[in-house]
């Protein structure tokens, strides 16, 4: 057993000085510091946090790869690295994006998450995989974003029924034909439906909410603006509790905006996301993404047509963003990409927060939320 003392523990609703005792998960806090010291004769390693910040480990619901991989190179290789790379950002547990690509690749890339699912243990270094993300192919070719036309498609239940084990979210626009069986489908599964790369109207987002559709892909980016006679898919973001994901590298969406949204969103839904490509931690040049050339120039990823093709955002610089644009309490700030992600994927009893029994998924912080250790399972992995 482990003690890390002297740290400021982010806690949902709070942030206390105190200790933890773990090992792979979380034993016992301690909000007092002299108690630890009590504890000390049943051999204890124990740790100094250095009066850092101590938060659960980040969750990034949506994300494409990272120093030069991607999800869709369906290979252990590339997944591998991408688990080893995460860390460093805080991550401790995420999913693997797909992008709207032929059904031959999709299928080779959920089978390489399938299998670097099974092969995770207990003690692996890399950030841990939860399932997959399915962005597209199933959305509206209008607002495809970085998705290439040719690949999407309207939806196709066959390539689902063969991954239900893995898909935890599916990204697709509830206005086309065939999305109201797919949404019933994937419902009745347990898979969480979120609108995205979509024109819906305000209508047919409350019919789609009303059918299943539980979550919103990177709110404002692939989707009409907000407009006063037709409030669409952001009007019934911000009238309805439905939860939403943002992309704040301060590109995707201005500031203005991000803080408009802190204000009117229940902030217990919002959920901060990266949509980082290879690109990721790399230098400007020549990427690609989703089969198409991609530019990254000045840390911008664009396609030729001038399109935002991913991001470069690491989720604790999203961390540092939302902090620096607004005056909320840094607790509000860590549930966005701890709590309220675990919680939208159901996994909330082990996962996404500071309490006894769960797993021992840490990240120390320092005052400037830089990133400076962090801990999976127990285990020191950056
Ligand atoms: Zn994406």
């Amino acid at each position: 057993m482990k003690v890390l003392k002297n740290i400021k523990i982010i806690f949902p609703d709070k942030i206390e000085k105190g200790s933890i005792i773990f090992s792979d998960r979380i034993e016992k806090i301690i909000i007092k510091e002299k108690d630890v010291c009590q504890e000390k004769g049943s051999s204890l390693d124990i740790i100094d946090g250095g009066g850092y910040y101590l938060s659960p480990g980040f969750i990034d619901i949506h994300f494409h790869g990272v120093a030069g991989f991607d999800t869709m190179d369906a290979s252990q290789e590339a997944l591998l690295h991408i688990r080893e790379s995460l860390p460093e950002s805080g991550v401790t547990s995420f999913l693997p994006t797909t992008i709207s690509m032929p059904i031959e690749d999709l299928i080779r890339s959920l089978e390489a998450i399938r299998i670097a699912m099974r092969k995770e243990r207990t003690g692996s270094t890399g950030a841990r995989i939860l399932g997959c993300h399915l962005e597209g192919p199933f959305i509206n070719k209008k607002y495809k974003g970085a998705h290439a036309e040719e690949n999407i498609i309207l939806p196709d239940l066959e390539l689902i029924k063969n991954f239900i084990d893995i898909i935890k979210i599916v990204t697709l626009a509830p206005e086309i034909e065939g999305a109201e069986e797919l949404i019933s489908f994937l419902r009745a599964k347990g898979i969480i439906c979120s609108a995205g790369h979509s024109g819906a109207t305000y209508e047919e987002m409350l019919k789609a909410l009303r059918s299943g559709i539980s979550h919103i892909t990177h709110l404002f980016n692939a989707m009409p603006g907000l407009h006063h006679r037709d409030p669409g898919i952001i009007g019934t973001a911000l009238t309805t509790d439905i939860s939403i994901e943002l992309i704040a590298d301060l590109i995707h969406i201005h500031p203005a905006v991000l803080q408009l949204v802190l204000q009117a969103k229940d902030l217990n839904q919002i959920i901060l996301v990266t949509d980082q490509m290879r690109a990721g931690t790399l230098e400007d040049g020549e990427y690609e993404f989703g089969g198409q050339p991609v530019i990254v120039k000045e840390g911008i990823a664009r396609l030729a047509d001038g399109s935002l093709a991913g991001s470069r955002l690491t989720l604790d610089q999203a961390v540092r963003n939302i902090s620096r644009i607004s005056s909320l309490p840094l607790y509000k700030i860590i549930n966005m990409v701890t709590y309220n992600p675990a919680r939208l994927l159901g996994l909330d009893d082990e996962l996404g927060w500071i309490r006894a029994g769960n797993r021992a998924d840490f990240v120390l912080l320092d005052k400037g939320l830089k990133v400076k250790s962090v801990f999976k399972d127990g285990l020191r992995i950056y």
